[in-house]
């Protein structure tokens, strides 16, 4: 979902606090000679060699928000009325519309928490709650706005919240960041459930679950889009892109896999490459997922974790489009 990004400048916050040696310093004049030197010699240490204010950058973070704090960030009770909660498994959307019903929303979590299950990836092992460390496993929580407005006001108060540290960006459809995850209905369709809303839960479970970062990689695009695919498959013109493909319209898969975060344009053809992956690698999924969350280079994850050539992938994808055909952008990605 990447359409713009909004960075919001760091807050310098320099008081390191040095009461101490000033505290020490008010009584020195009243000690004996040797003493006078011994003390003078500390404070002298203690001002020169304190460690100075880190920079802004390694100021502490604030933590993720917990489920009652999200719902006040997603909602805020000054600007929304009734707030519905629908919930299947570990999945669960707030909501200030009327419609689509519960039951469609159930149904629609129950399916997609099935998907999620099934991917072959090995849970986060070190979980945390600071941003920019792997995160602890938890449910995952969404929201669907009744109006597009609603959305994208939300984008102001996720950034505040993480106190001009939020580097995430917003696409026109959803967005996901770390816990928070959003999407609105579509007013010409407001019983439709938007695609978005289980590409953007996909995000914050792939991180939530499995520790991959929702920044725009290719890999978590790919998996949120397959995702999507499997709940909206008529989204997918697999003829038309496999046409493209043959063509020779592709982004190189090196440059694919090496330039976060992918434009939107390019989901659907890291998604075709996840269902590569999936079908003929499955069992390197969560290596590959390792080497993404590292920051590994593309090159070591194709010749060292999938053990190819890039030769090999490319001809691999290649044969996976032909065969299954593959799908065309979607115009609110
Ligand atoms: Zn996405």
């Amino acid at each position: 979902m990447v359409t713009a990004t909004v960075q919001y400048p760091l807050r310098n916050t320099p008081c390191s606090g040095r009461l101490a040696p000033l505290a020490a310093q008010t009584v020195v004049g009243r000690l004996p000679g040797n003493w006078r030197f011994l003390v003078g010699c500390w404070v002298f240490a203690v001002t020169a060699f304190a460690a100075p204010p880190p920079p802004p950058s390694s100021q502490p973070s604030p933590s993720d928000p917990r489920a009652a704090e999200l719902r006040l960030i997603y909602f805020p009770p000054h600007r929304f009325g009734p707030i519905r909660t629908v919930a299947a498994g570990g999945l669960t959307v707030l909501t200030d519309a009327e419609k689509p019903d519960d039951a469609a929303l159930r149904a629609h979590l129950a399916a997609l928490e099935g998907i999620l299950d099934a991917l072959p990836l090995a849970p986060a092992t070190q979980p945390a709650s600071q941003p920019g460390t792997q995160p602890a496993a938890t449910a995952v929580t969404a929201a669907l706005y009744a109006r597009q407005d609603a959305f994208g006001a939300l984008w102001h108060r996720v950034g505040v919240y993480y106190d001009g540290r939020f580097l995430g960006a917003r696409g026109a459809g959803g967005y996901s960041y770390r816990p928070f995850c959003a999407t609105y209905l579509d007013a010409a369709r407001p019983d439709a459930i938007p695609p978005e809303l289980a590409h953007e839960m996909a995000h914050v479970w792939l991180w939530s679950h499995a520790g991959l970062p929702n920044d725009g990689n290719w890999l978590s695009e790919g998996l949120a889009t397959a995702v999507q695919l499997q709940l909206f498959p008529s989204l997918g013109e697999r003829r038309a892109w496999a046409e493209r493909v043959r063509a020779g319209k592709f982004v190189p898969l090196k440059r694919l896999m090496d330039t976060a975060p992918l434009e939107g344009r390019h989901y659907w053809q890291a998604a075709t490459l996840v269902e590569m992956l999936l079908a003929d690698h499955r069992d390197a999924l969560p290596a590959v997922l390792d080497a993404v969350t590292d920051g590994r280079d593309p090159n070591a994850i194709v010749t060292e974790v999938l053990g190819l050539t890039w030769l090999a992938v490319e001809r691999q994808w290649r044969a996976h489009v032909a065969a299954a055909g593959a799908p065309e952008p979607s115009t609110r990605q």
